[in-house]
């Protein structure tokens, strides 16, 4: 089974990823924690250059495309072949990162990104996906603490509080359109609150 974590800066994704695999590890279940932009060495490369902002000047149609490069590679070289083994894959951020960040945010015609999403995941919809929902002031508060003294800020999390309240609204957005795929978390509980309601919402959905 496929299970994809979402949500704004500092929403705790990669610290709930870990929790849940450890729990299904404990019923028996194989997991592989991974992550985008990135999951794969050449996926990795693409989110380093991204990131780093070489290729702001082109606008975010062009980042949904290396988005969705990285993607490719991460499916074709861990995704589906773990899928295969019959590994369970819990993935921080997946397509719905690239429908709120380049879609909502980025004012990408939504067919376009609908069509490029479909020849990128080619039906590889995840099972589960736990939207982490955060009061922005908050996760931005601690996404300021985690970095390092001297650590620049990346070039999204210098976005004003607008663009990500608005992100906030695009995700609830998703989670509303898809509610058979999606459940909203509420990601101001300490991180053991955090995964014990995922964890109740793996349980409900999926075969555990
Ligand atoms: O989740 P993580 O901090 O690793 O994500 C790295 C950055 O990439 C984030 O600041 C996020 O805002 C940005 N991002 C994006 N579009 C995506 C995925 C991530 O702008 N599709």
């Amino acid at each position: 089974h496929f299970i994809t974590l979402e949500g704004g800066e500092g929403a705790g994704k990669s610290t709930l990823a870990r929790a849940l695999a450890e729990r299904l590890e404990g019923s028996g279940i194989n997991v592989v924690v991974t992550r985008e932009p990135g999951g794969s060495p050449k996926a990795e490369a693409i989110r380093q250059t991204i990131l780093s902002g070489q290729i702001k000047e082109h606008g975010p149609f062009v980042e949904a495309l290396m988005f969705s490069a990285a993607r490719i590679d991460h499916i074709d070289r861990l995704i589906r072949p773990a899928l295969a083994r019959g590994d369970w894959v819990i993935c921080d951020r997946f397509i719905d990162s690239t429908r709120a960040y380049q879609g909502e945010l980025g004012s990408i015609d939504p067919g376009l990104l609908a069509e490029l999403e479909r020849v990128t995941i080619e039906g590889l919809l995840p099972d589960l996906t736990l939207i982490l929902d955060l009061d922005p002031k908050i996760g931005l508060a601690r996404a300021a603490r985690r970095r390092a003294p001297g650590e620049t800020r990346d070039r999204f999390e210098s976005e004003a509080l607008a663009f990500h309240s608005k992100l906030r609204q695009a995700y609830l957005g998703i989670a509303q359109s898809e509610p058979e795929r999606c459940v909203v978390i509420d990601a101001t509980q300490t991180p053991a609150a955090l995964a014990e309601a995922a964890w109740l919402a793996l349980r409900e959905r999926l075969p555990i």
